[in-house]
């Protein structure tokens, strides 16, 4: 172990994918940086940065993908190859940082984050410190502890703390490396629980407070570090559910904390629910029109681009614009982001501004629902260049304000509402494919109600039709006896598994 400046390699590939869209995603999807292009990334390893002189980085391959269908095994197999390749140009590293996501679905694969680890592993050699870091969407396998040392993810949903996550993952890396000591210790509990993210946000109780008793375990003496995963609800895999894990020094206070955290994650199993108010597209438009409160927002859930909805079904717009009240243009302002329509994209740039167009969107990757939506409306406004949309036009039919875009893309800043001359602060209901609103939407919303619709992330997990999960699990068995929450000790790296696949 060296005493000063370890050699860390960077490596991953990130995306949270549906087993339930019928979406299916590509290699150029991740946008891999390579190299040293993968540090300009993190803010912490910016030049200046004391992590940055803190360790010899050498980023492999990092690929992070929106929220999608499964990977394609060509993608992954071409991505992983490459990663593993440049990670064997990096010559010998002390450690490596694995950041992920934790929920990556790829056809043939079961724990596709413990095939990459593995990989990752032959290559390095079992004695590298690796410390993963994840979203607290991800699922936590006990092959996965195996072959990490650290482990951790955010504490906050929405995800405020992604990159303070990440720097916590790099500098406990570092730390182990220049400070010496044995391999962490590290406690794994599987909790029984597969929840939507929209019933855990951290925002209101009861994860509020279950994830406020992470801080304090990892704070203890001989703790590392300390977290729970929600788990990813939209993959029907073995590995589905919500996970504790404990690391540090010490095995008496890992496991403590472990059980602490865990007992009180299933204590909570009950109390998980909806962050807003919940109802059908119907009841959410009712209730916005009649509400004073402006701007309205409603989410419409169930094709979340970001959770992994294939973001093109047309459902839910079908319904707004069979709404008389609202296709009067002299009646309520509604923004509508968004349907995916290359087509219809490219058409209603030919014809320009203020021209009057009839296209067809939506329904090419999900039609499930509802067919192909055509539109006859003015287009209001055209962008280009956009890192996922490409393109985006708004089309206005009648008071409703259609974002179209050739590919999905996800709407969670106010710019990008203002980029496309629309102002969702003086509009009268905003209509957007997301969960929980993001933080500025949250901020801009005089009320808010989650619509239940359907698509590739449908909320009502039990419409889904999952196969596959481990049970008894909650909520699918409500009856279900208390499990065993008791601390799983996962050997380190250089030591067989064992014991009983659970
Ligand atoms: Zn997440």
């Amino acid at each position: 172990m060296p005493a000063t400046r370890p050699v860390i390699a960077v490596a991953g590939l990130g995306i949270e994918s549906s087993t339930f869209s019928p979406a299916r995603t590509e290699a150029p999807a991740f946008h891999p940086q390579r190299g040293t292009d993968v540090l300009t990334r993190y803010p912490f390893l910016a030049p200046g940065q004391p992590l940055l002189a803190a360790a010899d980085w050498r980023g492999a391959l990092v690929g992070k993908a929106l929220p999608g269908g499964t990977v394609t095994a060509s993608a992954y197999a071409a991505l992983s190859a490459e990663l593993i390749d440049r990670l064997k140009q990096s010559g010998p590293v002390d450690g490596l940082w694995f950041d992920i996501h934790g929920a990556m679905t790829v056809e043939g694969m079961d724990d596709a984050e413990v095939e990459l680890l593995a990989r990752v592993r032959e290559t390095v050699g079992p004695d590298v410190i690796v410390s993963t870091s994840m979203d607290l969407h991800g699922n936590v396998s006990r092959e996965l502890v195996h072959l990490t040392d650290l482990i951790t993810c955010y504490r906050m949903a929405p995800h405020e703390d992604a990159m303070e996550t990440k720097e916590r993952a790099a500098r406990n890396l570092v730390g182990h490396l220049t400070g010496g000591g044995p391999r962490p210790v590290k406690a794994w509990i599987p909790v029984p629980v597969l929840l939507a993210g929209e019933q855990t946000s951290t925002r209101i109780e009861p994860a509020k407070s279950v994830y406020a008793a992470v801080e304090d375990v990892a704070a203890a003496e001989g703790v590392t570090d300390a977290a729970i995963w929600v788990g990813y609800a939209w993959a029907d895999e073995p590995r589905n559910r919500a996970a504790v894990v404990v690391t540090g020094p010490d095995e008496a206070a890992v496991a403590a904390g472990a059980e602490r955290l865990a007992r009180g994650f299933w204590d909570a199993r009950h109390d998980f629910a909806f962050v807003a108010p919940t109802g059908t597209l119907a009841d959410c438009l009712d209730e916005a029109l009649a509400s004073t409160a402006r701007p309205y927002f409603i989410s419409d859930t169930g094709d979340n681009p970001t959770a992994g909805g294939a973001g093109d079904v047309t459902w839910s717009l079908r319904e707004v614009l069979a709404r008389p009240e609202l296709r009067d243009p002299s009646g309520p302002t509604v923004l509508y982001a968004s349907l995916p329509g290359p087509a219809a994209v490219e058409e209603a740039v030919r014809a320009g501004v203020g021209a009057t167009v009839t296209v067809t969107a939506g329904a090419e990757v999900d039609d499930r629902h509802s067919g192909p939506l055509t539109l006859t409306g003015v287009v209001h406004a055209v962008r280009h260049g956009d890192r996922d949309a490409q393109t985006e036009v708004v089309l206005r039919v009648g008071g409703v304000h259609v974002i179209l875009t050739r590919l999905r893309k996800p709407y969670h800043h106010e710019h990008d509402f203002t980029d496309l001359a629309l102002d969702p602060r003086t509009a009268d209901v905003v209509i957007v494919k997301i969960g929980y609103l993001e933080p500025e939407l949250f901020d801009m919303a005089a009320d808010w109600k989650m619509a239940l619709t359907p698509g590739g992330v449908d909320q009502d997990l039990t419409r889904l039709g999952h196969h596959r999960i481990r049970r008894p699990m909650f909520p699918f068995d409500p009856a279900m006896p208390d499990p065993d929450l008791t601390a799983r000790i996962i050997p380190s790296p250089d030591r067989p598994l064992g014991g009983a696949e659970e």
